[in-house]
């Protein structure tokens, strides 16, 4: 077998090998460096991307990176494996909600980024073309934010190319979670891959800046189905999973800054009319009543008494 060098920026695996080591770039011109591991197996099959800490807070998923990076062998493998577990990493450091603190952006809003742009579009953009273009199959990996409480749920693009369509709803399946939201995305780290015809996933389990073993399980399970059932690890194919596709995410957001009191819980079932929360002033006056305009499920809630004009507060799919 002709072997394949496994390669992302100076970080080399040769075939049969495992690599672990910090990449690094110049971002907004500021050095920038990012933790990778690469695993390529000794047998081929395909190459599967992991990244986790694009929203720094979201533990369960850098944790269940770091535990499939650590753990996982070249022996038993068929194929590659690149696992980039913190990829927002300044915002680890400093727990910061939603961005990324170098400019202010979300990081998964720039995708596929820009070579030329801000700190955050210029990280998407080497992310995209150094880390993500490499795969075979793309699995981002999330949760809720230190101030968002939520039920897990997989996220893929519909892009209206069949192939990529079929294949990222066979991977969502293949994860294991059964709540499926096709979500437009736009920006995001999937929908950037989808629409580059890799088949791509975004995966949530935990929040609040818990990580319970269980939550960071579901992704660690999630990826081993996905190892199985594409001949990347021996076993046999793992059983399918009952899932709900939801075809629209539905997010609402504050329109005042204020005082959050939230009137539902996360996984209600909530109707169209029902009052879901209030956005109060320090003197209790109502600036917003949370008004449902459908009827779903919640998926993820704001848990943060403090809400700024424009924030999330909660969605839920349909
Ligand atoms: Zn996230």
């Amino acid at each position: 077998m002709p072997s394949k060098d496994l390669v992302v920026g100076n970080l080399v695996a040769r075939t049969g090998e495992k690599k672990t080591g910090v990449v690094e770039f110049t971002v907004a011109d500021q050095p920038y460096s990012l933790e990778v591991f690469l695993i390529n197996g000794q047998k081929d099959g395909p190459t599967l991307v992991i990244t986790g800490g694009i929203h720094a807070a979201e533990y369960a998923s850098v944790a269940a990176a770091l535990e499939v990076g650590q753990k996982l062998t070249p022996e038993e493998l068929c194929g590659s494996v690149i696992i980039v577990p913190v990829v927002n990493q300044r915002g680890f450091r400093l727990r910061s909600i939603y961005i990324n603190p170098m400019d202010g952006l979300n990081l998964n809003r720039v995708f596929p980024g820009k070579a030329d742009g801000t700190a955050s579009e210029q990280i998407a953009n080497w992310v995209m073309q150094n880390v993500i273009k490499q795969a075979n199959y793309y699995i981002d990996l999330h949760g809720g934010d230190l101030v968002e409480a939520l039920i897990p749920f997989t996220i893929f693009l519909k892009t209206g190319k069949p192939e990529v369509d079929r294949a990222s709803i066979e991977l969502a399946r293949t994860f294991g979670i059964p709540y499926l939201v096709r979500s437009e995305g736009m920006g995001s780290t999937f929908s950037a891959a989808a629409l580059a015809g890799i088949p791509a996933i975004l995966t949530e389990s935990g929040g609040q800046g818990i990580w319970r073993r269980d939550q960071v399980e579901l992704h660690i399970d999630g990826i081993h189905r996905v190892m199985h059932q594409y001949g990347m690890m021996p076993g046999a194919v793992p059983a399918p999973v009952e899932s709900t596709v939801l075809e629209n995410f539905i997010w609402m957001r504050s329109d005042e800054q204020g005082f959050w009191y939230p009137m539902i819980e996360v996984g209600a079932k909530v109707h169209k009319g029902q009052n879901l929360g209030l956005i109060k002033n320090t003197w209790g006056k109502v600036l917003q009543d949370v008004v449902c305009q459908g009827e779903g499920e919640v998926l993820f809630l704001v848990s943060s008494l403090a809400i700024n004009k424009g924030d999330p507060l909660l969605a839920y799919g349909v």
